[in-house]
């Protein structure tokens, strides 16, 4: 059944079948510390699978340095293409250009690589600080906000601070809010979120009304901090994350935005096979010219995000992200 797909499409790509059949792609993870990385994981893999390309992959654990060698690994393996979630978007360049002079296509997975050779595949990360800043906005229209920050070596993190930043940018201006505490989150990491918030409610007499966070592990710690102060304010998040859709339905968290992971990893799997097979970046599916706020012009590719809130938390359960038991089990 493999053989003939992957026969079917080397053919209408013009390319003998053993081209395909020996292809391997490989993934490059930043780490795993996050619950949707799994699902990204498993979507690429299957996509892979379905074109009978051959997965491999490997762990930087959080370490930029390890990213590197891990990548040159990958390399000696004779990977075909490369997917690589960054863990820092300063380190990450020499290994973009050791892939580029091989010809090896990269795919810039979920997180910004400053480099025009890559292709970049993400959700509109602009449009998740929005959604995030909205759903906080519309929950407490007044008040003091503290924005709880992703990882500084992470564009996303400015990409939703900027989008979070539009939304509440008139209510500054009208003087019905004031953000009295920001802090980056170094690597991500639910404990420094919690730590950061628990200096924020401190410094300000704990007169917080409201809370951005970037995702929903930065959120776990942000309501973590809120907790041991018996607090309950309106709180954001991302990803779809298992804990917070339940913090969602037991109201400790006002929204999770939610991207499905499956989508990307499938998409990412598809055009890791479609570069390698000599699909050029622009004539990917979906693909339009972007350029980054340092002016990097790239090709890029941007899925929609959603918003969960407590009004509809049923769509995460009909699209099978969630199972109704699991959902119930923290309300
Ligand atoms: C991703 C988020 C994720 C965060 C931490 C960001 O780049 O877009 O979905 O929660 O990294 O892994």
């Amino acid at each position: 059944m493999h053989k003939i797909l992957v026969a079917a499409v080397a053919l209408s790509a013009g390319l003998s079948t053993s081209a395909f059949a020996e292809m391997t792609v490989g993934v490059s993870w930043s780490n795993f510390q996050e619950e949707r990385w799994k699902t990204d994981e498993a979507a690429i893999k299957g996509a892979l699978e379905a074109a009978g390309a051959k997965y491999i992959s490997a762990d930087a654990q959080s370490s930029s340095a390890k990213q590197l060698s891990d990548i040159e690994a990958l390399m000696a393996q004779g990977v075909n293409a490369l997917i690589v979630l960054a863990q820092d978007t300063a380190a990450i360049g020499p290994a973009v250009q050791a892939a580029a002079d091989e010809g090896i296509p990269v795919i810039a997975y979920d997180r910004l690589i400053e480099d025009s050779r890559a292709f970049y595949l993400t959700f509109d990360n602009v449009e998740v600080g929005r959604m995030q800043a909205r759903a906080v906005l519309e929950a407490a229209p007044k008040g003091n906000y503290v924005m709880i920050k992703g990882s500084p070596t992470d564009p996303n993190a400015d990409f939703l601070r900027g989008g979070q930043q539009e939304v509440l940018q008139a209510a500054i201006d009208a003087g019905d809010i004031t953000i009295v505490g920001e802090a980056y989150t170094d690597g991500w990491l639910p404990a420094n979120a919690q730590r950061n918030m628990e200096q924020i409610l401190t410094a300000n007499d704990n007169k917080v009304d409201a809370v951005v966070a970037s995702n929903d592990g930065t959120a776990g710690g942000a309501v973590a901090a809120l907790t041991a102060q018996g607090m309950v304010v309106p709180v954001s998040g991302q990803d779809g994350d298992h804990a917070a859709l339940n913090r969602v339905a037991k109201g400790t968290q006002t929204v999770s935005v939610w991207k499905d992971a499956r989508e990307l990893g499938k998409a990412a799997g598809e055009i890791a096979v479609a570069l390698a097979g000599g699909t050029e970046m622009k004539a990917v599916d979906g693909a339009m010219e972007w350029t980054s706020p340092a002016g990097t012009t790239m090709t890029a590719k941007f899925l929609a995000p959603m918003p969960i809130t407590k009004d509809n938390l049923s769509a995460v359960v009909d699209a099978g992200w969630i199972t109704k038991d699991t959902l119930c089990q923290g309300v």
